[in-house]
Parts: C-alpha cells; sequence; structure tokens
C-alpha cells in the first residue's frame, strides 16, 4: 500500500465556504428563481451540488486558459428575468455589470453579492483606493488570468465608470445599458493596457511600449496589486522589476504596493513546497477543477520544483481513475493536495480511495 502524506494547507478554504453557506441560507429565503451569474465557485461538482439543491448556475461561458466571449455574457445577462434573485460569484464580477444585473431584476436588494471578504474583495477595495488617491492600478497575474472573472471585477475599481471613464466613452446616460454599449464595455474589460490599469504579466511586459504608455499618462503614481491566487515570490520579485525600472524611467511617479495574493493562497502554496521539500514523494496527486486559478498554481509549482515527478491533476476521483491511476498505485510514496475551490465530497473520495489501495 503506498504511502499517503497530504498537505498540512490543502481544499477548501474559509472564503469559498463562506460563499457556498451564504448560497444555501439566500435560497431558503426564497420561494423563486436564485441563480448565481456564472459559477459560484470554480468547480463543477460544486455547481452540479448547487443545482440539486435548486440554485441555477446562469452560464457565462467559458473562460479556462485565457478564452472569453464577450458575446456569451451578454446572452447570459439577457436570461435574467425580473422577479429573480442573483448571486454575484466567490471571485467578483465587474461592477457595471453588477448594476446591470440590478436593473434587470428590478429590486437591487435582490441581487446578492459573494464575493470573497477574505479576499477578492480586498483586492478591489486596494484598487479603488488606488484610483481614489489618483493612481494607474498595475495588477500582476499570469498570462492565462489576464481577462479571468476575478481580473476584470478588480480592475472595475480602478476606474471611475465605463461611461465616464477615459477608458471607454460610452454616449448612454440609461441605467439599463443599450446591447451595444454593453459589448463596449466588455470589449474594453479585455483590453491589458489602458489608462488606469495595466496588466502585467513578465519582464517583457514592463518594457514595453504599451506600459510606457499607461506610465506617461500618469500625473500621481502607481498602485501593485496582484491577483490573490498568484504566489508571492513571484510578487515579489516581479514588483521589485518594476519599482526600479519606474523609478528610473518615470521617477515623477509614486509607487505603492499592496500585498493582495490571499492567505488562503499561500498557506496551500507554502504547504504544498514543504511537503515536497521534506519527503521523497514519487507522484503528487493536484485536487481541483481545470477551471480553479488557485488549484492549477499549486499543480505548477509542484512541476516548477520536481519537472521529473508524476503529477495528476484530478476533479474527483473518476478523473483520477481515467488519469492513470494504475501507475499511481505502483508508488512507494503519493503526496495529495487541493486548490481552495476543491469539492470536499471529491477530496474526501480520493483520499479515501488512495489510502483504501492494496
Ligand atoms: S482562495 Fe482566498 S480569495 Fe479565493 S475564495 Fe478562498 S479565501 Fe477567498
Amino acid at each position: 500500500m503506498p504511502k499517503l502524506t497530504i498537505a498540512k494547507h490543502y481544499g477548501v478554504c474559509a472564503g469559498a465556504g463562506d460563499s457556498l453557506k451564504s448560497a444555501y441560507r439566500i435560497r431558503e429565503m426564497y420561494d423563486g428563481r436564485v441563480c448565481t451569474f456564472g459559477p459560484l465557485l470554480n468547480n463543477s461538482s460544486v455547481v452540479e451540488h448547487l443545482n440539486k439543491q435548486g440554485i441555477l448556475t446562469i452560464d457565462i461561458g467559458s473562460y479556462t486558459n485565457g478564452n472569453y466571449d464577450p458575446g456569451r455574457i451578454i446572452q447570459a445577462l439577457d436570461t435574467i428575468r425580473k422577479g429573480d434573485v442573483i448571486m454575484i460569484t466567490a471571485h467578483g464580477l465587474e461592477k457595471e455589470l453588477v448594476d446591470d444585473i440590478k436593473a434587470r431584476v428590478g429590486d437591487a436588494g435582490s441581487v446578492y453579492d459573494l464575493t470573497c471578504k477574505r479576499g477578492v474583495s480586498l483586492a478591489q477595495k486596494t484598487a479603488r483606493r488606488y484610483h481614489e488617491k489618483g493612481y494607474g492600478v498595475v495588477f500582476l497575474t499570469s498570462e492565462k488570468n489576464c481577462f479571468h472573472p476575478e481580473t476584470r471585477g478588480i480592475l472595475s475599481y480602478a476606474r471611475d465608470s465605463y461611461r465616464d471613464s477615459s477608458d471607454v466613452l460610452l454616449p448612454s446616460d440609461d441605467t439599463l445599458l443599450a446591447r451595444a454599449d454593453l459589448k463596449e464595455v466588455l470589449d474594453s474589460a479585455y483590453t491589458r493596457f489602458t489608462k488606469t490599469s495595466a496588466v502585467i504579466t513578465s519582464r517583457l511586459d514592463i518594457c514595453s511600449d504599451r506600459f510606457s504608455y499607461f506610465l506617461s499618462y500618469q500625473k500621481k503614481g502607481i498602485g501593485i496589486l496582484a491577483k490573490t491566487t498568484e504566489e508571492t515570490s513571484w510578487f515579489n520579485r516581479l514588483s521589485s522589476i518594476i519599482k526600479e525600472y519606474v523609478g528610473n524611467a518615470f521617477p515623477r511617479l509614486e509607487i505603492d504596493t499592496t500585498m493582495t495574493i490571499c492567505n488562503a493562497t499561500q498557506q496551500r502554496q507554502n504547504a504544498l513546497k514543504e511537503m515536497l521539500s521534506e519527503n521523497h514523494l514519487e507522484a503528487i496527486v493536484v485536487v481541483g477543477d481545470e477551471t480553479s486559478a488557485n488549484s492549477k498554481k499549486l499543480m505548477d509549482i509542484a512541476i516548477g520544483m520536481h519537472p521529473d515527478l508524476p503529477i495528476y491533476f484530478a476533479k474527483d476521483w473518476k478523473g483520477l481513475c481515467s488519469d492513470g491511476l494504475e501507475k499511481l498505485t505502483c508508488c512507494n510514496h503519493i503526496g495529495l493536495t487541493a486548490g481552495a475551490s476543491a469539492f470536499p465530497n471529491d477530496v474526501a473520495e480520493i483520499i479515501r480511495n488512495l489510502r483504501a489501495i492494496d
């Protein structure tokens, strides 16, 4: 029987747990249609489970690996009916879209913001604080998360409004946006460099003309923050390079940095690193959905530390079985971790079954 070592911190985080509990409570408060705008957490088992409890998921399309379809979000908005109860998901949403949803349901009180209060909404507030201070926001994330809903939501707080923003000028004053305007808003959310924010993924971006353009537009300074699921050491390295570059090329600009990578993310990443360095593992199992940024980050860390170690990334036991379980059973020592949005029932089933291997 292989020895199984589990990382000290793994699996569903307190923020995801809060969102789930709120969703159940809100479902009980209403008789009519109760929906989440997109998946409440990035895990299809969680979505299936909520659907069984009578909480529908409005399909906003896929954003896996940076793919997106602004048209799909407009279609999703069009499915909202007057009287619906809508929950904003744990990774947040553009504030303009939240306003649009409120206008569509006809009662702002029946739109519940379940954006994670322990991480994502703190990052939104940081972006807002920088914007109000007159700073441009520099947002650090990986290439595949440039247009993640969390990224788009946080960056919406770095601008006043799509109507009067210098990024996007829209003529309409209507509360409920015209279809064409909304498309324009969504398209603007898929631009990495604007006058109010810049999304940086690597050193190359720092040297780019577009970043220089962004910097030359800033009157006072810049504020640097990151997506909540990034790796702390990567953030520290890249933000130091930005500070050095901006200090030399734009000395008139003030520079401030705020750590917005959430504690739960840091704990899971550090626990994985500790497990990898303290044990002679022959394989790693990472439990999480392929749409989950924090779970994929755990996989990236494991690959970075041990490129030759076999890594099995699966959402549930069924997925693990189809991903080479036979090879796994031949190992003497397996390490396991799980992302912050992993469904607890799935994680428990995998642990139970791995422990039962003869
Ligand atoms: S990983 Fe962090 S930001 Fe994301 S839901 Fe959990 S606590 Fe909130």
